[in-house]
């Protein structure tokens, strides 16, 4: 199925790598490991690692073995991890192409370890301790027994000891200190156990970063950050949003007061009003509680109109009344910005109780991707990596 141009995505490709410059900046002597997983939030997987590539970063995280596929088919040849575990299914392609993986549990790590000694082939592993997100990771009481298993399966080259923060405050938590100082004990302990093991330690993710978590680790996992976005308590830095989402005006119907618009008639004009239909519903990603909330609005020629109704899959109808100018094919902004007027996607998400996180990696696949790229010079990241 190809894309057709009912709705779009604008990615703003030079506001990705001012972002990372921004992000890389910050972290300081801390290297930048993108994290590209979920088609990039939304973004793009293939076109955010090119220009991931561009910069010289070192390593890029993804979430399963078809993004790290899809990233190598299209001539990705940066480092790849897989940031939490791979299933049974998964084994036998991440050894093909040189998948660094998260282990987490002794018997994942004898199996990988069977599978590259049958292959005679080297893998790079990240031990994931649990410092408390209790979601993946081995207990640090179980680091003593995971770390004979890797001195008995050689193959396994032990590339990093990851953690990953649970609040999206960052340093504003006091459980974030908790978690880095539990981390900083684990990395204690395997340097005791394999002193000549040199691996990097990496727990930050973007909150953390752009809070000043200390220490920061030896590379830094930002995600939202680099798409110019940060978890709703933060303040936002120079950041800039990358994606906006648009659609068009498809058809326009003046009705007469006390006309039901939309399933289960929900809305009901009070006044006589122009009401436009724009090709864009849930399944592209417009929430469906933004036609609940009664007051969510999109952009139309720098004009906020409301939504009205509630939104369909294919479809949402909008208040155009007060744009007297609003012709077919103009131009609808959902998230971006119109004229003086703007709508980010935490105000999607705020509309729609969610964060901004799932409105971008929930933009649908019938949305085609629009790249932009405005920059004319393309400078590497200043900092020299350390890993
Ligand atoms: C998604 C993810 C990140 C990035 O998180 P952001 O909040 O988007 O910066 C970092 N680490 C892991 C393990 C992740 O899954």
């Amino acid at each position: 199925m190809s894309p057709t141009d009912r709705a779009w995505a604008e990615i703003d490709l030079n506001a990705l790598r001012q972002n990372l410059l921004i992000c890389q900046n910050k972290a300081d002597v801390a290297a930048l490991w993108p994290v590209l997983k979920a088609n990039a939030y939304g973004h793009g997987a293939i076109e955010c690692a090119r220009i991931c590539q561009e910069l010289n970063v070192p390593l890029i995280g993804v979430g399963d073995s078809s993004e790290a596929l899809q990233l190598r088919n299209a001539g990705i040849h940066t480092r790849l991890l897989i940031l939490g575990t791979a299933i049974d299914s998964e084994m036998a392609s991440i050894l093909e192409y040189d998948i660094e993986v998260g282990v987490h549990s002794e018997v994942r790590i004898q199996e990988l370890g069977a599978i590259a000694k049958a292959r005679n082939k080297k893998l790079g592993v990240h031990l994931k301790i649990d410092t408390g997100m209790g979601r993946l990771g081995i207990r640090p009481e179980a680091i003593s027994r995971i770390i004979k298993a890797l001195r008995n399966n050689p193959l396994l080259e032990l590339l990093g000891v990851m953690s990953h923060f649970a609040s999206s405050s960052g340093s504003n938590a006091s459980f974030t200190e908790e978690q880095n100082m539990l981390f900083l004990q684990a990395i204690d302990e395997i340097r005791c156990s394999l002193p000549d093991a040199k691996f990097t330690c990496h727990i930050a993710n973007s909150a953390a970063l752009f809070t000043n978590v200390t220490p920061l680790g030896d590379a830094v996992r930002t995600g939202i950050a680099m798409f110019g976005m940060l978890p709703s308590n933060l303040a936002q830095h120079q950041l800039r949003p990358v994606l906006s989402l648009r659609t068009q005006i498809a058809f326009f119907k003046d009705v007469p007061a006390n006309t039901p618009v939309g399933y289960d008639s929900t809305w009901v004009s009070h006044t006589a009003c122009r009401i436009a239909t724009i090709p864009i519903g849930y399944n592209d990603g417009v929430p469906f509680r933004l036609g609940l909330s009664g007051n969510s609005q999109v952009l139309v020629r720098g004009k906020r109109c409301p939504i009205i109704g509630h939104v369909s899959m294919d479809y949402c109808t909008i208040d155009v009344s007060h744009v007297k100018d609003a012709g077919i094919g103009d131009m609808v902004t959902i998230i971006g910005t119109d004229g003086n007027e703007h709508i980010t996607a935490q105000d999607v998400a705020d509309q729609a109780d969610t964060i901004a996180y799932e409105i971008c990696c929930r933009i649908g696949s019938r949305v085609s991707r629009r790249y932009v790229d405005s920059s004319v010079t393309q400078k590497p990241l200043e900092h020299a990596y350390k890993s």
